[in-house]
């Protein structure tokens, strides 16, 4: 694997797609043996989270649903400014047992967000599943259940991870190269 560049940025290799696969191997392990018996829904957050979930997905050997949604944020008409909602959820999940899977965990805001509105429909239970996680940046109450990976404050791109739309398509992780 060599280094690729996207438009005027350079990446380098970072996590190759044999390490991905232990690393969601490992979590579907867990995610099997936490919901024995019982029938969860798995949520997408998209665009990033498709790669991931369906490897994810592929290990799951419990019965469940799978649906994807997307974060739209616009201008309200109130003073509190940005109004959030959730698009492409069509299932009824009150009462469901709720895996929310992230392609990454950074700040956390899309993922509060996520929580809340899940939240407010009356969820038996929330946890979030994410392939990559950056511990340094992230600083709000959810604990994430589920990691694939921990990883430093770097911009990363592939398996799902876009840079301005590209890249999305590789079959590993690679790094943004600061030299
Ligand atoms: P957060 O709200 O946790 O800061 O990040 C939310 C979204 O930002 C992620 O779902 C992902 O789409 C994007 N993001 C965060 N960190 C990275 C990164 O290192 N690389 C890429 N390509 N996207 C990222």
């Amino acid at each position: 694997m060599g280094k690729i560049t996207i438009k005027d940025k350079t990446f380098k290799p970072y996590i190759s797609a044999e390490e991905l696969q232990t690393s969601i191997s490992k979590v579907a392990n867990e995610i099997n043996t936490h919901y024995i018996g019982k029938s969860p829904i798995f949520i997408g957050v998209l665009n990033g989270s498709f790669m991931f979930m369906s490897d994810l997905l592929k290990e799951i050997n419990l019965q469940c649903m799978v649906s994807f949604v997307k974060l739209a944020s616009y201008e309200g008409t109130t003073t509190t400014g940005k109004v959030n909602e959730l698009i492409g959820l069509n299932e009824d999940i009150e009462g469901q047992d709720i895996i929310l899977v992230e392609d990454i965990v950074d700040t956390g805001n899309t993922l509060v967000k996520l929580y809340e509105i899940l939240q407010n429909k009356k969820v038996n239970s929330i946890k979030i599943a994410s392939l990559l996680f950056k511990p340094e940046a992230y600083h709000k109450p959810y604990p994430i259940d589920y990691i694939g990976k921990e990883i430093p404050n770097a911009f990363v791109l592939g398996y799902g991870l876009d840079y301005d739309g590209y890249g999305r398509n590789l079959s590993s992780i690679y790094v943004l190269d600061e030299q």
